[in-house]
């Protein structure tokens, strides 16, 4: 284990010369350490209706109690610091691509309809992973377009498969070929199971069913896809148990821990991310943002992330970016400790 921070410290040498120099030594500078971040969007700001142009992070707090008939949705917290969204498309690009660029974040898996991830991708090159929503099996992308997008390289994620927005399981028939399809030319998989908005089901998502959390629900498909690699984005929040046992009897699967860091009480997410990593899964939890319209949750998922106080700092350095390089299958030697 190695006691170095995200934040390693290099330091200028000066050079050895017989006669000392006059110039005073180099500060010490810091160089940040490489992120991967699972769980990027690109859908179109279009794509949230309303566009929520604010939101409160809850990193301590308490979640609202509701009361539909005077408040509408993602106006029911006050907060002094609430996120402010991006108004256009290109607006949401540049900031976030400021802030991959600002925490070093190498890579960051984006998904959203295939036009708009095209677009980041132009604009991000190559810190952009692109991944390709699969919402509904009447998507526009078709299964033989999507063979031929992730046969080229083009799409290189199958995710974020948000069955559980639609209400159906992952094992329903309509996305079997989709998940036979990846396995088939290992195209890694991120899928959805966990927590929405608070109220989904109610505002804005009417088919959305926590019920569907369940990460055992992808027990079936494993075993019917064994060299699926798959990874459970919110990693099943906050059915604990339930995740703990997918992990444990399919050895294959990943978690990632996107939003839980910023948008759940801190205290609960500390405690359900202490449980995995007691359980002994920290080789195979790996950071995202869950980054939507809101550039500057980046940060804050990083910082929560970070501050993780039983988390050693190897463990922070495999959840910010081995395992995920590992996952990824991302060239050896990139092992960052
Ligand atoms: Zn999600």
């Amino acid at each position: 284990m190695k006691a170095l921070s995200r934040f390693a410290l290099f330091s200028l040498v000066a050079a050895l010369s017989c006669t000392p120099s006059p110039e005073p030594l180099e500060p010490q500078q810091e160089e940040l350490l490489p992120i991967i971040d699972m769980h990027l969007h690109a859908f179109p700001v279009e794509h949230y209706t309303p566009l929520p142009v604010e939101t409160c992070p809850y990193p301590t707090d308490f979640l609202p109690a509701f009361d539909f008939q005077e408040k509408t949705r993602f106006e029911l917290t006050a907060c002094s610091e609430p996120l402010l969204s991006a108004t256009s498309d290109s607006e949401l690009i540049e900031r976030t691509l400021e802030e991959l660029e600002r925490h070093n974040i190498v890579a960051a898996v984006t998904s959203g309809p295939l036009e708009s991830v095209r677009r980041w991708k132009e604009a991000g090159q190559e810190r952009i992973v692109a991944g390709i929503s699969l919402t509904s099996p009447t998507q526009k992308t078709g299964l033989a377009d999507l063979r031929e997008l992730m046969s080229s390289g083009e799409i290189q994620v199958l995710g974020e498969v948000t069955t559980q927005y639609r209400g159906f399981k992952p094992t329903d028939p309509s996305v079997e070929e989709y998940f036979a399809l990846a396995e088939e030319l290992d195209v890694p998989v991120g899928i959805h199971m966990g927590l929405g908005s608070p109220g989904a089901a109610y505002m804005g998502d009417p088919a959305y069913r926590a019920t569907l959390s369940n990460p055992l629900l992808l027990e079936e498909l494993l075993i019917r896809h064994p060299k699926l690699r798959l990874y459970v984005m919110h990693a099943g929040w906050p059915m604990l148990d339930e995740m703990v046992h997918l992990l444990y009897s399919h050895p294959q699967v990943y978690v990632d821990i996107a939003v839980l860091n910023w948008h759940i009480p801190r205290k609960e997410f500390h405690s359900y991310l202490r449980r995995l990593v007691e359980a002994g899964f920290a080789k195979r939890i790996m950071f995202g943002s869950d980054q939507m319209v809101w550039p500057d949750s980046i940060a804050l998922a990083i910082e929560a992330t970070e501050s993780v106080p039983f988390l050693t700092e190897q463990q922070k350095r495999d959840i910010f970016y081995n395992n995920a390089a590992r996952f990824l299958r991302l060239e050896e030697g990139t092992e960052s400790n």
